[in-house]
């Protein structure tokens, strides 16, 4: 494959390998073994002495095409693919570090990610600091000399805060030049936010997410240096094993082919409906990367090409207007997922973030009129008109469950 081709080109033909039928699309191999032709060749595939795949824990084709795909996709030299987001955020925390390291992260996390680093890591005996990520002081004030990794999540869930990458890239430059910086880039996604040009060490994604983009299989991929992925994660994946399957492997191997039309579409209508939804007065603020009353709309200029798929807004009448807005919806529906063909509306508070402490919550800005819309490639009238009808219903006292 030409480097020189463009992104758009290499999403459709990467890490394409043709079978002896000469198929046009890519084949799925469903297979978990694979036959050697001698017992030579088992021992010198065994050894590393000669290419080729040896078991599907280790590595697929099918697998093995949407690895090179994803690296093209994200710049990245090494690309491994998971069988959920949550287990490439493992697998690369896991690889990262051991007991007696310490891990910064951000506080404002997916919920898994948050578990992992908060709870999961410190069974064995991994110490961990959450900050507030939106603050690079306190990213600086949390290093010590057993600081191995920094991990965010920018824009993150659900309130779209944003973590200078670069910044904390430069924080580990000057105090942690071992530690590794992981981003979780889901929310962003690769067309908007290249983290690996910014800094960090290695990009984690839920493939589950836009890569998949309908809404159908899980998978994750962890990218970055080809050296450290060898000598650091490629034992964990094989003797662990969170191999993603070949199937599912192909769903998103395929969806790559049209992953930058539907981000760019998804991501055009969604700063159509934040702005649409900032005229509402049942609106008490709209949160989106892309407008310029983000708080943090600098740094978004600075370090992301593009808005985002997913835009929050607070609604004035708190957690039982917010109800009223989510049940009159009639197109939208109600999901905590994201990143799918289809808009999906959650109320963190009461769903994804439920579990944390109330002040936890409200210090990450996820208040009771919280809702997060995951723009999907609907028609954006249409979406317009949804939202527009269930916010008046709402203002005139519209249905809860029940009533
Ligand atoms: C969904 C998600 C994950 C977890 O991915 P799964 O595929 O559900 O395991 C991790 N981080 C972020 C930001 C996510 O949105």
């Amino acid at each position: 494959m030409s480097d020189d081709w463009a992104l758009a080109t290499r999403l459709v033909h990467e890490g394409g390998m043709r079978s002896q039928f000469g198929e046009t699309s890519e084949a799925m191999f469903l297979t978990q073994g694979f036959v050697y032709k001698t017992a030579e060749e088992a021992a010198a595939r065994f050894a590393g002495e000669a290419e080729g795949f040896v078991y599907s824990r280790y590595g697929n084709p099918t697998v093995a095409m949407f690895e090179s795909r994803m690296a093209a996709l994200e710049g990245a030299e090494a690309c491994r693919a998971t069988s959920s987001g949550m287990s490439a955020v493992t697998a690369a925390l896991t690889a990262a570090l051991k007991a007696g390291d310490h891990i910064v992260a951000a506080a404002a996390l997916f919920g898994g990610c948050r578990y992992v680093v908060e709870t999961y890591l410190p069974r064995f005996g991994v110490e961990a600091t959450l900050v507030d990520g939106t603050d690079l002081a306190a990213w600086e004030a949390a290093v010590k000399p057993n600081t191995k990794a920094f991990f965010m999540e920018s824009p993150t869930n659900p309130t779209l805060a944003l973590v200078d990458i670069a910044g904390v890239a430069g924080i580990r430059d000057a105090r942690a030049p071992e530690a590794l910086v992981v981003v979780d880039n889901v929310f962003a996604t690769a067309l908007w936010q290249s983290p690996l040009k910014l800094g960090a060490d290695l990009v984690v994604y839920s493939a589950t997410k836009h890569i998949d983009g309908q809404g159908r299989c899980l998978g994750g991929a962890i990218l970055g240096r080809e050296e450290w992925i060898k000598d650091n994660l490629d034992i964990i994946l094989r003797q662990t094993g969170p191999a993603m399957s070949p199937f599912n492997a192909w769903v998103l191997l395929k969806s790559l082919e049209t992953l930058p039309l539907r981000i760019r579409a998804q991501t055009e209508t969604a700063a159509r409906l934040a702005d649409a939804l900032a005229t509402h007065d049942a609106v008490k603020r709209v949160i989106y990367p892309g407008r310029d009353d983000h708080p943090q709309a600098e740094l978004a200029r600075r370090q992301m090409t593009g808005g985002s798929t997913l835009l929050a807004f607070s609604i004035a009448g708190g957690r039982e207007e917010a109800f009223r807005v989510s049940n009159a919806l009639r197109l939208i529906k109600l999901s905590n997922n994201l990143g799918d063909a289809k808009s999906l509306l959650t109320h963190p508070a009461t769903t994804t973030h439920k579990n944390l402490a109330p002040e936890a919550r409200l210090a990450l800005g996820i208040d009771d009129g919280l809702l997060r819309l995951s723009v999907g490639l609907e028609d954006a009238d249409d979406l317009i008109a949804d939202l527009t009808q269930a916010l008046d219903q709402a203002r005139s006292g519209g249905r809860l469950a029940g009533e």
